[in-house]
């Protein structure tokens, strides 16, 4: 009888690199974060041709899974992936089978059936896109997960920064508001902290997180703590986050009259942001939202590239490949 051997480990054929995900902010590094912004870079002057089509990622599936509202975020994954020649399917848990209770396990596995390459995930609870990675063999990306992260939001904001004012290290970000509730947040302090920026939150003290200067941000409680910054990031009064009941502020009309960004509160040539939705006269006056200094716009034209570089990061193994095959690509098309 032949002698079975086992095969030494160098002898056998070497394994699958892991499959790469974009969950938390915390996945990335300073290399990662500029390797994907300079990406998105590309993929900006790319769209500036009258065919605004790349091939790239030609024969891939992306699957936008959405549990909760969105129309900048689900609006611009499904471009971004469209722009790329992906083919995709977007599911919104009202009207699918979630309404009959299907849980997230099966949704997973019903869709893992048909090998989505990316499955972009936004979810009311923490942890869920985790879930859904351990379900399927896609990558998934986190388009939101409860109030934990919302890794792409930040990129696109890094970027915008970037772009806006030339670099991001050592400026100085107030991110204004209803932190406590914010993932947005939660990931723009991680990857303005990865980038050598100051951040100061600013905002009633029921509204900020206790001990969250412990990621690396100061905190204020006076409103007029914005004007030395060079940013303003204002973030939304997330009421539909807020415990029934629990009163984060005593009113919203008081929560405006001390905490609202007005032109009164700001400097000369301090730029603005917001993640949207906005509530307008509520977080962010109206006149600031369409100042010339407000980048909100700008915000969401940075997420179609940002979103762009984050499907193609993924799908493409390794940081020297990417730039590589993003500048051949677009070359080429
Ligand atoms: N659109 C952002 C998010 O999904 C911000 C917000 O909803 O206030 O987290």
């Amino acid at each position: 009888m032949a002698e079975i051997r086992v095969m030494r480990e160098d002898l056998l054929p070497p394994k699958e690199p892991p499959r790469r995900h974009l969950i938390s902010i915390g996945d990335l590094g300073r290399d990662d974060v500029e390797r994907l912004l300079g990406t998105a870079r590309n993929f900006e002057r790319s769209l500036e041709r009258e065919l605004k089509k790349l091939p790239t990622l030609r024969g891939k599936t992306v699957v936008n899974l959405f549990y909760e509202s969105s129309t900048r975020t689900s609006s611009s994954f499904e471009l971004a992936a469209k722009r790329l020649s992906a083919d995709t399917m977007s599911i919104k848990s009202a009207g699918s089978s979630v309404d009959k209770g299907e849980s997230l396990k099966d949704t997973a596995l019903t869709l893992g059936a048909y090998d989505p390459d990316v499955i972009v995930i936004r979810h009311p609870q923490i942890g869920a896109p985790q879930l859904v990675a351990r379900y399927t063999n896609a990558h998934i990306v986190n388009a939101g997960d409860g109030k934990h992260q919302h890794p792409t939001q930040a990129l696109l904001d890094l970027y915008t920064i970037s772009e806006e004012l030339g670099r991001i290290e050592g400026l100085h970000v107030a991110i204004v508001g209803d932190v406590l509730h914010s993932r947005v947040a939660r990931s723009n302090i991680q990857a303005l902290a990865l980038m050598g920026a100051r951040v100061t939150l600013v905002g009633p003290p029921p509204l900020i997180p206790r001990g969250i200067e412990a990621m690396g941000c100061e905190v204020s409680y006076e409103i007029d703590a914005i004007k030395a910054a060079d940013v303003v990031y204002v973030l939304r009064m997330q009421r539909e986050r807020m415990a029934e009941g629990a009163n984060f502020v005593p009113s919203l009309r008081e929560y405006t009259a001390r905490w609202g960004v007005t032109p009164e509160r700001l400097r000369p040539g301090q730029k603005v942001m917001h993640p949207g939705p906005m509530n307008r006269g509520v977080e962010i006056d109206p006149v600031v939202a369409d100042a010339a200094d407000a980048l909100i716009e700008q915000q969401v034209r940075s997420g179609l590239v940002v979103r762009m570089a984050v499907l193609y990061d993924l799908l493409t193994h390794g940081p020297a490949g990417v730039q590589a095959a993003a500048v051949h690509e677009i070359g080429a098309a």
